[in-house]
């Protein structure tokens, strides 16, 4: 048989997501399983998307200014802070704040592989999502998302 270029090139597809070259399949039309599903995924441009995207920029920014305001309050005073800072949450049903404080990505964070989690440049410091789950272990003895989600019912039903 002659293998001609038509062949050839028949041989080799290119995946439909990012490019990337693959050996020919009949119904082979991505790279990997990751691409395909990437690709199968709704658009991400989407004016709700944006707002999404806007809303997590706003909210890692507070929990940024959060931090330092935290690292720059004297030490015998920043129990008093984050005490408050999680009452006030409660209290204000202050979504943003109630979602930085439980923020699964911000509590698990590595400061040396996530350091966009992190108020500042020094490794030992924590963020202000780690710092309050570590105050709630400690003095209310559960987890922060458990602690809130409590307090909220129990405000609910006292309104
Ligand atoms: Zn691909």
């Amino acid at each position: 048989m002659q293998v001609t270029e038509v062949d050839i090139t028949q041989k080799i597809s290119g995946c439909a997501r990012c490019g990337v070259l693959f050996k020919y399949r009949p119904s082979k039309k991505y790279c990997s399983a990751n691409c395909r599903k990437r690709a199968n995924e709704p658009k991400q441009n989407s004016f709700s998307s944006k707002k999404v995207r806007h809303e997590n920029e706003r909210r890692l920014e507070r929990a940024k200014w959060l931090g330092i305001e935290y690292y720059r309050t004297q030490p015998r005073f920043r129990f008093s802070f984050i005490y408050e800072l999680i009452e006030q949450a409660i209290r204000l049903n202050d979504k943003q704040l109630i979602a930085i404080l439980t923020n699964f990505k911000m509590l698990n964070a590595h400061p040396r592989h996530d350091p966009k989690f992190f108020p500042t440049k020094n490794h030992s410091d924590q963020n202000i999502a780690q710092i309050a789950q570590q105050f709630s272990l400690l003095v209310h003895e559960r987890p922060i998302k458990i602690y809130i989600s409590e307090q909220r019912k129990i405000k609910k039903a006292s309104e």
